[in-house]
């Protein structure tokens, strides 16, 4: 089980206060949206779960096991977290196949392993050998949410990982990349400013406004009954 249980997290910068007593539970499989405001702390939250940061107070924890608040911290890199920034953040110098195997263990199973998450963000492997600039923004997301499940994560963070894409671009990569989540099962957290995205995408949607997350639920609920004006607004764009 990889459910994903954030407890009272509150994160300051500078004295500014970003995330106040944050609690959301993602269960083992499911998907979330988070949506809200620019600044509102939806990347801070995204980066404290991955263990980019520590919360000044709270817990996150994966599956039962503590990850940050306890009296011990699991690095980032033993979380079993995978994160999709917004602009893919893949290496540059390196292949696609160079980025995908680039977190994974050596084995006789790693280049098994490329092809099977290649072929589910829909990557052929005519593309395994090109460099980043030489695909379109939405295979390098694709090859980012690849790269981040080729290690088999018990969660994937997506940053806003559709918003640099243009219109066209964007709903045919964002189905892709739904279709590769919903095949790994993997439990997710996509953060984004699209309301239908936000609705359409998650067995839940976490409303988040000033650092706090001012309501959460299964989307047909939220969007029914809104608890304040500002979320119904919002989320009234969507249909
Ligand atoms: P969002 O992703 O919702 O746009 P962020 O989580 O990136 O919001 O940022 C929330 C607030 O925290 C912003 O005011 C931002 O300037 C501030 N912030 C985020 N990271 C840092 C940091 N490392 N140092 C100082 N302030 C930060
Ligand atoms: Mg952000």
């Amino acid at each position: 089980m990889s459910t994903l249980i954030v407890t009272d997290v509150t994160k300051q910068f500078g004295g500014q206060p970003v995330l106040q007593n944050v609690t959301l539970t993602v269960p083992s499989g499911s998907r979330t949206s988070v949506v809200g405001a620019s600044g509102s702390g939806k990347s801070t939250l995204l980066r404290l779960i991955a263990g980019f940061d520590d919360p000044d107070a709270g817990q996150i924890s994966l599956g039962g096991v503590p990850l940050a608040g306890g009296v011990s911290t699991v690095p980032a890199h033993r979380r079993g977290v995978g994160y999709v920034a917004q602009d893919g953040a893949l290496f540059p110098h390196l292949t696609v196949g160079q980025n995908i195997v680039f977190g994974l263990p050596r084995s006789a199973r790693r280049s098994a392993r490329v092809a099977e998450v290649a072929a589910l963000v829909a990557i052929g492997t005519d593309l395994l050998g090109r460099y980043p600039h030489e695909l379109s923004g939405g295979q390098q997301q694709r090859v980012a949410l690849a790269r981040a499940l080729a290690p088999e994560p018990q969660v994937v963070l997506l940053d806003e990982p559709f918003s640099a894409l243009d219109t066209g671009l964007r709903a045919y990569t964002r189905r892709a990349v739904i279709a590769a989540l919903e095949q790994s099962r993997v439990t997710t957290i996509l953060v984004t400013h699209d309301q239908e995205e936000a609705l359409s995408f998650g067995d839940q949607i976490a409303i988040i406004d000033g650092g706090r997350i001012s309501q959460a639920g299964p989307p047909a609920l939220v969007f029914d009954n809104p608890h304040t004006a500002g979320i119904a607004e919002f989320l009234g764009d969507a249909i």
